[in-house]
């Protein structure tokens, strides 16, 4: 009787109420945004604690990020207390890197395996290739390491692979390369993202103890977001419940936004062919979201031919229509989301509940400078604050050392990037001889031209770069700063480095530095932007206050925020340029469920914006509106200057716009593992042989503790004074480099 129900299920609709108390046996929960799916995870586990069904440690819980499962932990913990401590809860790749510690050696592997990043990857495979004589023109690195890492998303082993499997690809011996590969990596003891899954589902198939051990102590499993998991995701949750069969999936294929990256959408369909039997729960009621809001969103994804298909009520009420809003350019677009957040600050709304999600990484420089001007407290989640990126702190240090030649630090970060032979040996040398000439290191630098200071081959390259930066000084004078920037930037290659890097990082880096460019150009004189720079990067928020979120689409997956703010809704930012290249509907309806993603996050207030105008290499540029724009239906649509909305389509026939616009890039958080990381008795130095590397002294950024800088370190281990967050130990992979 509804009675004796505890008091955690009380708030339940009937369906969600079905899933958390079915505790046994396959159930599969595929329903809208909004509807409580994680919602019923987290009151499932509890559940299961609170009856003493099991205890945490045989919880197994999978999140898509790690920030999901820090707030399903803390909920949890706040319904049955800190017991929660002990779940299995993370996402698929820290619980596998967890599990396979344990059994490395089974693998071939030693427990204190490294997890390589893509740099590595693709250095490893660069190494590979080169000693099979494969032409890398004809076959680069990092298609190969496509193809390797499309196996493995489908947990297939070389092993498991005909030897023709990869067809004409790198000689038709694309199998023996994948091989040697991973042979490689055994030798370095090291494993990929890929392995960790992969290593894992081939040792529970080959271990039957093993894996009966697994099943006995994992008693319930729960997956969130199950509609973005890959094959051999799926083939790990199926061995680990094939006991039991008590597996818990939820998930909305209308929220699948990972096909780049492996996702199967059919690992639907396979759940109930493989769980004969199971309950399959269907979620219907939407709290999230006023009828507007959900109505639009629904109208959008309805133009999915690909999909399931379903329904979605709310019994919220009316609230305000979707906001479409036309805007000349950027600027005002940034400017005018500006002014509305100011008065829903006014009329008392907090910033925490406001968000601006956009589509590229590029697209936050804009919105990070309104705010700096306004002195609205900002954060960008999921990465960096667009002038603490990598890439343009380089740039600026080029510019500083223009301004005030005697900037050492800046001159020391561009000294040798690109590589210019101007190594650690050759800086040591030079920083002492100025220490003993009492001079910058530009003056040095000038100073050991037609020495024998320094080895010829540096003093070349010496003189090469005083003799670059001597003609940039003169162009600084006479050109605009922004043409400097730009020429700068060909000039001493340091955007060709980007160019001839196939991370898959490397586009969103070079669409930063044309969005820095751009920045540059909103200032008359190179000093005026420095100037700026320096105020920007000054200005970090006081912790503690509320802040406008801003991030990513993907980054905001089972997110939600009161007011929700949607950029730059136009044809080759979004939907991406990249995915109306592609032949086909299928990267174009990956595109438009993210849209869907991003319309869901709002709880009351949703806003879209357009622009007409882009400036793009500082010149301007028409852009036509997003074709998502015109799937939007009316009569759940505000519309402000948004004319021409419906001629979207017709202008795109037309052939209206014929410009490159920045590719779209996903913009997610980076892990870069730190490797060979060795502890120095004095725990004042971190010994480090390959790139990338961490020092002690290093400022860092962490995704949970923010800001802060090494002061220690122990294999893969940091430990890091965090500013706000004070000393704590955390894992190298997780952390980046900020400076
Ligand atoms: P997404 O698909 O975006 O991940 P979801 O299905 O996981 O959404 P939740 O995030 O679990 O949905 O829930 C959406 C919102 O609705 C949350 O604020 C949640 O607390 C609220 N909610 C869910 N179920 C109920 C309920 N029965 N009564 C009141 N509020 C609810
Ligand atoms: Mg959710």
């Amino acid at each position: 009787a509804p009675t004796s129900l505890p008091p955690y299920v009380a708030g339940l609709n009937p369906a969600q109420r079905q899933a958390v108390l079915t505790t046994d046996g396959p159930v599969l929960v595929l329903s809208g945004a909004g509807t409580g799916k994680t919602r019923v995870l987290t009151t499932r586990i509890a559940h299961l604690i609170a009856t003493r069904k099991a205890w945490p440690s045989q919880i197994l819980a999978v999140t898509f990020t790690n920030k999901a499962a820090r707030e399903m932990r803390d909920r949890i913990a706040a319904l049955v207390g800190p017991v929660a401590q002990d779940l299995w809860l993370g996402t698929f790749h820290a619980l596998a890197a967890r599990m396979l510690r344990r059994h490395a050696e089974m693998v071939g592997l030693r427990s204190n395996f490294t997890i390589l990043d893509t740099d590595d990857q693709l250095r490893l495979l660069k190494q590979i290739l080169t000693a099979a004589e494969i032409d890398e023109k004809r076959w680069p690195a990092k298609a190969v390491l496509g193809a390797i890492e499309r196996w493995k998303d489908k947990g297939l082993t070389p092993e498991k692979l005909a030897g023709d499997a990869g067809g004409e690809m790198a000689g038709g011996r694309l199998v023996q390369l994948y091989a040697d590969y991973q042979e490689r990596l055994r030798t370095l003891n090291a494993c990929d993202f890929g392995d960790l899954m992969l290593h894992m589902v081939a040792l529970l198939q080959k271990e039957p103890d093993l894996l009966r051990e697994y099943q006995q102590k994992f008693k319930y499993l729960l997956v969130d977001e199950y509609q973005d998991t890959n094959t051999v995701q799926y083939l790990w949750l199926r061995l680990l419940a094939q006991g039991h069969k008590n597996l818990c999936c939820v998930g909305d294929d209308d929220q699948s936004i990972y096909g780049w990256r492996g996702a199967e959408i059919d690992n639907i369909l396979r759940f109930e062919k493989d769980f004969p039997g199971a309950a399959i729960v269907r979620l219907e009621q939407n709290y999230r979201s006023t009828p507007h809001i959900l109505a639009a969103a629904s109208g959008l994804i309805a133009n999915n031919a690909d999909r399931l298909g379903k329904t979605l009520w709310t019994e919220v009420a009316d609230g305000e229509k979707v906001r479409v809003n036309g805007v000349w350019d950027g600027p005002e677009e940034a400017r005018t989301i500006g002014e509305i957040i100011e008065d829903l600050q006014r009329e008392g709304h907090s910033l925490a509940e406001i968000a601006i999600l956009i589509r590229a990484g590029f697209q936050t420089r804009e919105f990070e400078e309104r705010f700096l001007t306004l002195g609205m407290p900002y954060k960008v989640v999921g990465g960096l604050r667009f002038y603490e990126r990598a890439e343009i702190r380089d740039a600026v240090a080029y510019l500083r050392v223009i301004a005030q030649p005697d900037d050492d630090l800046a001159l020391e970060r561009i000294i040798n990037t690109p590589r210019r032979g101007l190594g650690d040996t050759a800086l040591a040398n030079l920083r002492r001889i100025g220490r003993a000439l009492g001079a910058s290191l530009m003056t040095t630098m000038s100073q050991v031209i037609g020495t024998d200071e320094l080895k010829p081959a540096a003093r070349k390259a010496v003189a090469a770069l005083v003799n670059d930066f001597d003609r940039w000084r003169t162009l600084a004078a006479g050109v605009p700063a922004q043409e400097l920037v730009e020429t700068i930037l060909e000039e001493s290659g340091y955007t060709d480095m980007w160019r001839a890097d196939k991370s898959p990082e490397a586009p969103g880096r070079l669409d930063n530095l044309k969005e820095l460019v751009q920045a540059v150009g909103e200032f008359d004189t190179l000093e005026g932007f420095l100037e700026h720079v320096s105020l920007v990067m000054e200005n970090t928020t006081e912790t503690g206050a509320e802040q406008v979120t801003l991030m990513t689409m993907h980054g905001a997956k089972g997110l939600e925020f009161d007011s929700v703010f949607l950029p730059g809704w136009e044809e080759g930012v979004f939907p991406s340029q990249r995915s109306l290249d592609e032949s086909g509907s299928r990267g174009l309806e990956e595109e438009r469920r993210l849209a869907y993603v991003g319309l869901t996050r709002a709880r009351k207030r949703a806003y879209v914006f357009h622009a007409a105008n882009r400036r793009i290499h500082g010149q301007w540029v028409s852009s036509v509106p997003s074709r998502f724009l015109a799937e939007l239906p009316p009569a759940h649509l505000e519309e402000e200057n948004a004319n021409g909305l419906v001629g979207s389509r017709a202008a795109m026939r037309d052939g209206g716009y014929d410009w490159q616009v920045p590719t779209a890039n996903t913009w997610t958080p980076r892990r870069q593992p730190v490797q060979n990381v060795t502890l120095t008795p004095s725990h004042t130095q971190v010994a480090s042989r390959k790139i990338p590397s961490v020092n002690v002294g290093d400022r860092v950024f962490h995704q949970k503790f923010g800001y802060g800088s090494i002061v220690g370190a122990e294999g893969d281990k940091l430990e890091v004074a965090f500013e706000v967050a004070g000393l704590k130990n955390v894992l190298a992979g997780y952390v980046e480099r900020v400076s």
